[in-house]
């Protein structure tokens, strides 16, 4: 029997995996993608008819910024070895008609080999002796008993629950607040760059809240734009996301002056949540719970910093 059962495979699960695995226990990870990552997703171009098929594009989180001192040495580690590269600090404004100036701030940092690959990373240097990844598995309940857990056949002494709050909260019949907001991704290939901006926040559009050059992110120039829609927006096409495809492009077209060779649309039905927690985990001795609905801030770093905190707090907990 192994000691956690970490369900999620994105970057809170990981590096709570990793956190657990440097205590000595033992620990499956379970996640019901193909491939790891969750939502730091990265989608390879096929069938679009350019030079592009075969390039790889980021079509969840942008990017990525770092404050926190244990995930900048995580970073400072991918930088190192050239799996990550500051983007940049300044972004255009935009309403949804034209680019209406620039806004400077953090650093954004992205990944050459886009962002799914950084977990992947984490991943693989797991000690195989303690930590089995299982994937593809759905995990469809989590039963609580005493002194510990059962998942997906096997038996527990706890469970790490790793991602948004919706996913989770359906294992163990929770229902634990706070909202997640749903997000359309709308990827494009251009025939050639035509835009200055490297990303641009729209504001006070219904469509559109964000477009990113991913030729200048992942630091290859190729003419590929990615665009996130409202919450509002994308909620009225949850069901059919292609038909979210028109009034995206029409605000593309705006911003860029293209119209792109190919497009493809991702729904995210459960893409942020609409804040999070400050506390950075929970955990009642058998079940915990971490991600970006955790430690302050939802993003990227944050489910980082709720993962490895959890992980280590389950650690103390089950070594005494
Ligand atoms: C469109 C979009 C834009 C974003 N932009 C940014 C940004 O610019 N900057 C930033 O910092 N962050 C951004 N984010 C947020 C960032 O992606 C997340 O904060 C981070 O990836 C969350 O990691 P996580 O491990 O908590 O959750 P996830 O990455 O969602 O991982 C959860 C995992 O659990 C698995 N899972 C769920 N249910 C089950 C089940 N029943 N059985 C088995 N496995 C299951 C899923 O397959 C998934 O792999 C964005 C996200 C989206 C979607």
């Amino acid at each position: 029997m192994a000691d956690v059962a970490v369900i999620g495979g994105g970057i809170s699960g990981i590096a709570c995996a990793t956190a657990l695995a440097d205590a000595g226990l033992t620990v499956d990870v379970l996640d019901r993608g193909h491939r790891l990552g969750g939502r730091l997703a990265t989608q390879t171009l096929r069938d679009t008819g350019t030079a592009y098929d075969g390039r790889v594009v980021d079509i969840g989180a942008s990017y990525f910024t770092v404050d926190d001192a244990g995930f900048g040495e995580v970073v400072g580690d991918w930088i190192d070895r050239g799996l990550v590269r500051p983007w940049t600090d300044t972004f255009h404004i935009a309403d949804g008609s034209t680019l209406l100036g620039t806004k400077s701030g953090p650093v954004r940092y992205a990944a050459p080999r886009g962002l799914r690959s950084l977990v992947e990373d984490l991943a693989a240097v797991l000690p195989s002796d303690l930590v089995e990844i299982r994937h593809p598995i759905d995990v469809t309940s989590v039963d609580v008993g005493e002194g510990g857990v059962r998942v997906a056949g096997r038996d527990y002494r706890a469970v790490a629950l790793c991602g948004p709050d919706p996913q989770m909260d359906a294992l163990v019949a929770a229902s634990s607040a706070p909202m997640w907001e749903p997000v359309m991704a709308l990827v494009a290939v251009y025939p050639e760059r035509t835009w200055e901006f490297d990303g641009a926040f729209v504001n006070d559009d219904p469509v559109l809240s964000f477009v990113a050059d991913d030729g200048s992110r992942r630091g290859d120039d190729a003419p590929v734009l990615v665009a996130h829609s409202t919450p509002v927006f994308a909620a009225g096409h949850l069901a059919e996301p292609v038909t979210a495809a028109p009034a995206m492009l029409a605000v593309m077209r705006n911003l860029s002056g293209a119209v792109p060779t190919w497009f493809t649309v991702k729904r995210w039905t459960y893409a942020r949540p609409a804040h999070a927690r400050p506390e950075a985990f929970a955990f009642d001795g058998v079940v915990g719970r971490a991600g970006d609905g955790w430690a302050g801030v939802p993003r990227t770093q944050s489910a980082w910093v709720s993962g490895d905190a959890l992980g280590r707090e389950m650690s103390g907990a089950l070594e005494s």
